[in-house]
């Protein structure tokens, strides 16, 4: 049995986050007519400078890998990158619940709790938060995972990523991916980096093997209501 996605939201603590655990996924069901939320937690790499130049590219890099990926509504917040563990976890939680409010996803994606990166754990506990039965619309949430960060979920004492959801794409949709991440410039580093171009297509296609098909992104599927 199959349930439809149409609108969709996803979570993140980092802009980026989203193009690296489910980049081609976005691009699919963009393409397929589903409508798409990002809610992005951060709005600087660590690296803020006093200006605030740093804010900016990075908001203008999360814009314009979301309009790649085809990503029709953007809101990014100012927490602090790395930092979400000194905010009140009760504040974030308000954050999900009031943009579930206002988009009314039938899905949600988000981070693992199984990942080495605090921000990408919290994030996750609090947009489950928000997507939690009989609260909203939701009626699927799956994590995806974020290369570099859920690889070494086992050093932060969870269990491993274990995907059991697995998203089959078209080259095209992987070439869409790749395109956001270069919108991240920094971010995308030279193999033989987990967040390499080569990286990317490796992992893509890992996945994709893993299922018998030509490339896929993975998922774990937290709870879905048919
Ligand atoms: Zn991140």
């Amino acid at each position: 049995m199959q349930r439809t996605i149409r609108r969709l939201m996803v979570a993140v603590a980092h802009g980026d986050d989203e193009t690296l655990g489910a980049g081609g996924t976005l691009a699919r069901l963009a393409d397929e007519g589903v409508e798409i939320a990002l809610c992005v937690l951060t709005d600087d790499d660590g690296s803020r400078s006093p200006s605030g130049e740093g804010v900016t590219n990075r908001v203008g890099a999360i814009e314009a890998a979301a309009k790649t990926l085809g990503v029709s509504r953007v809101s990014i917040h100012s927490f602090g990158d790395n930092r979400l563990d000194t905010v009140g976890q009760l504040e974030l939680n308000r954050v999900f619940e009031k943009e579930v409010e206002e988009f009314g996803p039938d899905t949600l994606f988000t981070t693992s709790m199984s990942d080495l990166n605090l921000d990408h754990q919290i994030v996750s506990r609090c947009a489950r938060v928000a997507g939690r039965p009989g609260k909203g619309t939701v009626r699927e949430v799956r994590c995806f995972e974020v290369r570099s960060a859920t690889d070494c979920g086992e050093a932060s004492g969870m269990p491993t990523f274990r995907p059991s959801l697995w998203q089959p794409l078209d080259s095209h949709h992987l070439e869409r991916k790749l395109e956001a991440l270069r919108a991240y410039g920094a971010e995308l580093q030279e193999w033989p980096s987990p967040r390499s171009e080569r990286g990317t297509r490796a992992l893509a296609e890992y996945r994709g093997s893993q299922v018998s098909v030509e490339l896929a992104e993975a998922f774990e599927l937290v709870r879905v209501v048919l």
